[in-house]
């Protein structure tokens, strides 16, 4: 009988690996679920949430070809002891004997009071027209977080939107895991673009046009942009997964559950259970690369072939500050920064190449499964930091959206 092997989720990393599996799983019946029919670019969010226009990138186009099966439809159930997961347009329970999940993440509204109701996220669709509409009577943004995704949403939004007051509001440092000459860029392009920082300030509630803080004043705004971190999807927990407190899926050295070994959990949704081997920051960056291992793992598993244990490095962080100006931050493979920086017009150029090669690379790996270097493959090439003694990305790296 086939291999039965599901991927939960078509993001960066479901995507990945439905297409390596197509390639490299053969035999196997492949089944690609999916909420929406179009591939989310979701690092390119806060530039639709701008009003820029997003390409359109349908997923059964993506997977022309490869004989995956697409199922449009959201995932409401996993029973774990079954094998089976309910999706809302499906009459019947979805069987697999592999299970890759890619549910991602999304931003956090629930941690503080009041920002499920009155704040908004990048991801929303509505953020768009109401960012217009604040732009057209010149209004303030709030922009609260001071993490990569908050960083790129305040300069994006200031930059198109140049009589809207935009305040980034921030429980610690601004940009906390540069290097020292990486914030004094981002700080002075923050002062040419007219953005107010408030750093230092923990935000304790949210209400209808203004935003409680745990010192002075509730400061006011028109529309507030919460980008204070990214969750796992709460499916992971209802199905009885071992999770961290962000809800991702602990998975041991080869990428499977720590207590569901025949799930493979990948990109945000996944963490390795042992921190002092990766502490990963939710990011596409992670995400791509673990899902290649994850499939690689499966090929190899459906080959009886060994495991490999997983191994990763990071090289860059590349933060867009507008369309004119972009911040490449080079750091050692545990994601520490470096003093090297790339900065300005080569900074925004070199960002989009980056973001280009996310679909590029999804494209390639339909025509040539394999390509697409897993995390192993990185580690050899990662730059070591001088204060530990690493086997690619050890020590702390700093959420993206924290
Ligand atoms: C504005 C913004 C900018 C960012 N910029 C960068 C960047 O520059 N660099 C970087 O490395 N990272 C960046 N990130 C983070 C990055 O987008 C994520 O880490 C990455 O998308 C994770 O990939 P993933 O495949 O794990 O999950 P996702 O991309 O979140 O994909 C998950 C998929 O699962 C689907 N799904 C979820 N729940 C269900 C369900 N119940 N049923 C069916 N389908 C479901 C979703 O619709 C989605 O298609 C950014 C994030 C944001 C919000």
């Amino acid at each position: 009988m086939k291999q039965r092997i599901v991927v939960l989720g078509a993001g960066y990393a479901g995507m990945l690996a439905a297409l390596r599996l197509a390639g490299k799983a053969r035999g196997a019946d492949i089944t690609l679920v999916n909420a929406s029919d179009q591939f989310v670019e979701r690092i390119r969010l806060h530039q639709r949430a701008t009003g820029q226009q997003l390409r359109q990138r349908p997923i059964q186009a993506l997977l022309r070809g490869t004989g995956v099966r697409f199922v449009q439809g959201r995932v409401t159930d996993l029973d774990l002891q079954a094998r089976a997961i309910r999706v809302d347009t499906l009459a019947e329970p979805l069987a697999y004997d592999t299970l890759v999940f890619a549910l991602g993440s999304r931003t956090d509204l629930d941690s503080v009071p009041g920002a499920r109701q009155y704040a908004t996220a990048t991801e929303s669709p509505q953020f768009r027209e109401r960012m217009a509409q604040v732009a057209a009577s010149g209004g303030r943004l709030l922009v609260v977080g001071g993490g990569l995704t908050g960083i790129e949403a305040a300069a994006e939004t200031a930059e198109i939107y140049p009589n809207v007051k935009v305040t980034l509001v921030t429980r610690g440092k601004l940009g906390s895991g540069l290097s020292d000459k990486a914030g004094r860029y981002l700080r002075q392009t923050f002062g040419k673009l007219g953005i107010e920082v408030q750093e230092y300030t923990a935000v304790t509630q949210v209400e209808a046009g203004r935003l409680h803080t745990g010192a002075g004043q509730p400061i006011p705004f028109d529309l507030c942009l919460w980008t204070g971190a990214f969750v796992a999807s709460p499916l992971a927990q209802e199905a009885g997964f071992a999770i961290n407190s962000r809800g991702q899926i602990l998975v041991d050295p080869y990428l499977r559950s720590l207590s569901h070994p025949q799930v493979y959990a990948v990109g945000d949704a996944g963490i390795p259970a042992d921190n002092s081997g990766m502490n990963l920051r939710m990011a596409c960056a992670t995400a791509m690369p673990m899902a290649a291992h994850a499939v690689d793992n499966i090929a190899a598993q459906l080959k009886g072939r060994g495991l490999k244990p997983y191994d990763f490095a990071y090289f860059f962080q590349c933060i867009s500050l507008g369309r004119q100006r972009g911040l490449i931050q080079l750091v050692y493979a545990d994601d520490s920064p470096r003093e090297r920086v790339f900065t300005g017009r080569f900074g925004a150029w070199f960002k989009e190449m980056i973001c280009k090669y996310t679909t590029i690379m999804l494209k390639y790996e339909r025509r040539f499964p394999g390509v697409y270097p897993s995390g192993p493959v990185l580690a050899k090439f990662g730059a070591a930091p001088a204060h530990a003694n690493v086997k690619g990305a050890t020590g702390s790296a700093a959420a993206r959206n924290s």
